[in-house]
């Protein structure tokens, strides 16, 4: 039996730890799928800089990796202190001070950053600073002053984050710096944009805007990470090509028990509307520094497999951590073997819908007939990539390869479970001829054999969006010319 392909993909972020044509050639080779530019860290031309790398070093090892660029948005940070840091103890009384210059922080004050900060809180809110390592509740509103009882003690250091418990931060979801960030991504020619605390469509329909009027065509990605997102998660799903659950602000805001059953319901519902879904944020998170995971990291990884996830996401363990390679090489292998299990391979999912578009119909009915015949591999001549997002939508544990003339599909179906992009140049007007070159092709990758049974789906004008009509299923090895 040949080995099956991951199908799961893994998104890792790119930092100080990952700055060299060989380390991105290990992340690649250890199978990395999609890179993050984190625009929270780092210029303009750093990030330009790393997406060249990525797409030579990519080219140069025959992958199409997407690039997932990802704005900082509204995250609101204290300033920095005289010292660095001040410890807090529990009962202390600490103020967060709008006019407390950036620099002159102390034992009893700090600046924040966002100004307006005091018109959204007031007395009993809870205020959670770096990542709910320390918790302030609020006393008194006083003007530009938050003043604070410490009721979660600790070392609070320089521009560490701020969430307010349960949300409900007005701040805008684009600041100017992400506006001149959507250049940078449309300049690099991203292939998703990620959106930080979006609280509805509204928000991912104006980043799009932007997007656009910079001419680039990059996928939107909307991280859930505000509990105001969760109100309004389906028209955010419909508003965006991917989201993120982006565990570590959604954590801090709703509290982290809440997270394992918010997250397989967003996993369910992104399926459900043809949605790629990551899950993100601290997955592998003890191999920043160990070489070796813990076993309650390998279950959360294989948890989001089988919870359906299409992608599973490294943040600081490939940016700052001593083992990126090792990081992404042993999530690989968790997620090959979570994919093994029985719930990872059925699917009903819309066995009771009807179709509105021709193309989805053929793309469910080629699943459908791909998880009930012994079928090899499915093969979709795609223009946009749409119909292999369709497809990827239903659990299986056959490969779908997505043949494109484009590199920008190519790439972009990266992210999608369980579709692999094949770069497939020419458009046929015969499609005897272009049955063969395409199975040719995958017999060349070594993917499928003469003997196999592959379905291959396409429009009757090939090279045109949307036209996906046709569904054919192939013996290798045994086509006649005259199928048409
Ligand atoms: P961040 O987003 O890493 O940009 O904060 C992910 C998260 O909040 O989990
Ligand atoms: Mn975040």
């Amino acid at each position: 039996m040949r080995a099956v392909p991951r199908r799961t993909k893994i998104v890792a972020t790119l930092g100080p730890a990952t700055e060299s044509d060989t380390a991105i050639d290990s992340l690649i080779k250890a199978g990395v799928d999609v890179v993050r530019l984190n625009f929270s860290h780092g210029t303009a031309a750093e990030h330009k800089a790393r997406a060249e790398r990525v797409r030579r070093v990519g080219r140069e090892n025959n992958r199409f990796l997407a690039i997932l660029a990802d704005l900082q948005g509204p995250k609101i940070r204290v300033e920095k202190f005289t010292d660095g840091a001040v410890e807090l103890a529990v009962g202390d009384r600490f103020c967060l001070d709008t006019e407390c210059a950036d620099g002159a922080g102390d034992q009893q004050r700090v600046g924040v950053t966002y100004k307006k900060l005091p018109q959204d809180v007031k007395s009993g809110d809870v205020l959670v600073l770096d990542d709910g390592r320390i918790v302030l509740e609020v006393e008194e509103v006083d003007g530009p002053r938050i003043n604070c009882s410490v009721q979660v003690g600790g070392v609070l250091s320089d521009n560490k984050g701020i969430n307010l418990k349960g949300g409900g931060l007005t701040a805008e979801v684009l600041t100017e710096k992400d506006k001149a960030d959507i250049k940078t991504a449309a300049m690099i020619d991203a292939d998703y944009l990620a959106v930080s605390f979006p609280r509805n469509a509204a928000d991912i329909v104006q980043a799009r805007k932007l997007l656009e009027a910079e001419g680039s065509q990059a996928g939107l990605c909307a991280k859930i990470e505000r509990a105001e997102a969760l109100d309004n998660l389906r028209e955010i799903i419909e508003a965006s090509d991917a989201i993120m659950i982006a565990r570590g602000d959604l954590g801090v805001e709703i509290g982290d028990a809440k997270l394992p059953s918010v997250q397989k319901e967003i996993i369910r519902q992104a399926r459900d509307l043809n949605c790629v879904v990551i899950t993100a944020t601290q997955m592998m998170e003890s191999m920043r520094d160990n070489p070796i995971p813990t076993r309650a990291e390998v279950f959360d990884v294989a948890n989001a497999v089988l919870d359906g996830t299409d992608a599973v996401m490294l943040s600081a363990e490939t940016a700052t951590g001593a083992y990126p390679s090792a990081t992404v090489r042993a999530m690989s292998e968790i997620c090959h073997n979570a994919e093994q299990h029985a719930r990872a391979i059925k699917s009903r999912h819309r066995i009771d819908d009807t179709f509105n578009r021709v193309d989805e119909a053929i793309a469910m009915a080629a699943m459908y007939t791909a998880n009930h015949l012994k079928v090899r591999a499915i093969a979709t001549l795609t223009e946009s990539g749409s119909t292999s997002l369709w497809m990827s939508r239903i659990s299986s544990g056959i490969p779908i390869y997505a043949l494109s003339r484009h590199e920008s599909t190519n790439r972009k179906v990266n992210l999608y479970r369980g579709v692999f992009p094949v770069y497939f140049p020419t458009i046929h007007t015969n499609h005897a001829e272009a049955n063969m070159e395409a199975v040719e092709l995958m017999k060349k990758a070594g993917t499928i054999a003469d003997g196999d049974l592959v379905i291959i789906t396409k429009g009757d004008l090939m090279g045109t969006g949307g036209g996906t009509n046709a569904m054919k299923i192939v013996e290798v090895g045994n086509m006649p010319d005259f199928i048409a």
